[in-house]
């Protein structure tokens, strides 16, 4: 049967080919390290897991309010009054399955056919695609690597047309790691206030924070420009908690209704027992949070001063969330290939080691080292990425 266009226009995740490719070797018996994981090593934290099971011994397995139960929209309003110094109210708020499935349903809600988004580059992949599948249209803006990453007032004015509707903001980034200051957020703001562009700020990283550097959520910096943006937020990079599928968005409450009437066609609700876990999560001790933030710390300082030694891989210090983004153009030219994609390949069949080629983020002379895996298979990983450089040179 033939398929609807809008799932014909999807771009294929250029993630699953290296991925795929990881698995089989592996499967095949190779010592197979893959650095290409988007999710943290560690277990969602032991309380958390209590009180889900608490939960389902209490009987809550039934439907939830769409938009999620008040009690963890009560916990989320709390967190955002603690963290941020945000007020939001309960119909500001409306709970998905997962950060991801907030954004699907934002872009749904907001979009009309030929709308157009401002998506800096490099992005998560999914962004250009919620776009794509609301008939709306990405305007991809370069986040030049000297501008560690990040896009210029100047670049988003001149991305502006009449049928720009929103832009995101993913700070810290994934997949750069990079992070916006409070001065930056407000020049981007001015601009989207002067012409009313929806802000989305994704904020799934915000507690991976490091060195000296702060996360500043745009929505803090004027009343206005709290107006103007919906927060996208949730459990799973903060607390470990990627199955559970638990995420948010924050703001109008316009928007967040159309939100909900929509979720309860798709998913009804998340489910019930993850709501009950989140509010653990957010409720409970929060020393698991900067225990994990600690340990990514730790890895990001060791394998990126390893990974500077490697020749031709140059890669701006990450801020923030757990990936390194060097620019390996370098590498594969020294190496005697044509594309970063090709040495990525080499790399794989080679040395059994899986990083991810930038391409897929808008970013084709980077690549995507992961370090949510244990230091010594990091190290025994950037070892290997050495010796294959070595050898070729
Ligand atoms: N936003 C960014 C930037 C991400 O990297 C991810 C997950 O990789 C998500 C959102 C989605 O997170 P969730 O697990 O809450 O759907």
């Amino acid at each position: 049967m033939e398929l609807a266009n809008r799932v014909s226009s999807l771009t294929p995740s250029t993630t699953l080919e290296i991925t795929a490719k990881a698995k089989a070797l592996k499967d095949a018996g190779h010592d197979v390290i893959g650095l290409g994981a988007g999710e943290p090593d560690f277990n969602t934290p032991q309380h958390i897991i209590e009180a889900a099971v608490k939960a389902m011994n209490e009987g809550q397995t039934k439907y939830t309010p769409s938009g999620g139960l008040v009690a963890l929209k009560d916990a989320i309003i709390e967190k955002f009054k603690k963290d941020q110094n945000l007020t939001y109210a309960g119909n500001e708020i409306i709970v998905c399955v997962g950060a991801k499935h907030a954004l699907y349903t934002l872009f749904q809600v907001i979009l009309n056919q030929g709308d157009e988004v401002i998506i800096p580059t490099p992005y998560w992949v999914s962004y250009p695609e919620f776009v794509k599948l609301a008939e709306g249209t990405p305007v991809l803006v370069e986040g030049k690597e000297a501008n560690d990453f990040k896009i210029t007032p100047e670049q988003f004015k001149a991305a502006i047309t009449p049928k720009t509707k929103a832009v995101v903001i993913n700070s810290p980034s994934n997949p750069t790691g990079m992070i916006y200051t409070a001065e930056e957020l407000k020049a981007l703001g001015e601009i989207a206030l002067e012409h009313n562009i929806l802000i989305v700020s994704d904020e799934i990283y915000e507690k991976l924070v490091y060195g000296d550097n702060v996360h500043v959520s745009i929505a803090t910096l004027s009343p206005e420009l709290k107006k103007q943006t919906i927060i996208i937020n949730g459990v799973s990079k903060s607390h470990s908690m990627t199955g559970w599928r638990i995420g948010y968005a924050a703001g109008d409450s316009t928007i967040i209704k159309a939100m909900t009437n929509l979720a309860s066609h798709s998913t009804s609700n998340p489910t019930s027992i993850s709501q009950y876990a989140a509010i653990a999560a957010y409720t409970g001790p929060q020393e698991p949070v900067h225990e994990m933030k600690k340990a990514f710390e730790e890895r990001l300082n060791k394998i990126y001063e390893q990974l500077m030694e490697i020749p031709g891989f140059q890669c701006v210090k990450p801020q923030g969330a757990f990936y390194l983004f060097p620019n390996a153009s370098e590498a594969a030219r020294l190496a005697g290939y044509d594309d970063v994609d090709s040495l990525v390949k080499a790399l794989l069949d080679e040395e059994k080691v899986a990083i991810i080629p930038g391409s897929g983020f808008g970013a084709p002379e980077n690549v995507r080292l992961s370090y949510a895996t244990s230091l010594d298979l990091l190290e025994k990983a950037v070892a290997r990425i050495k010796r294959f450089m070595e050898n070729k040179i």
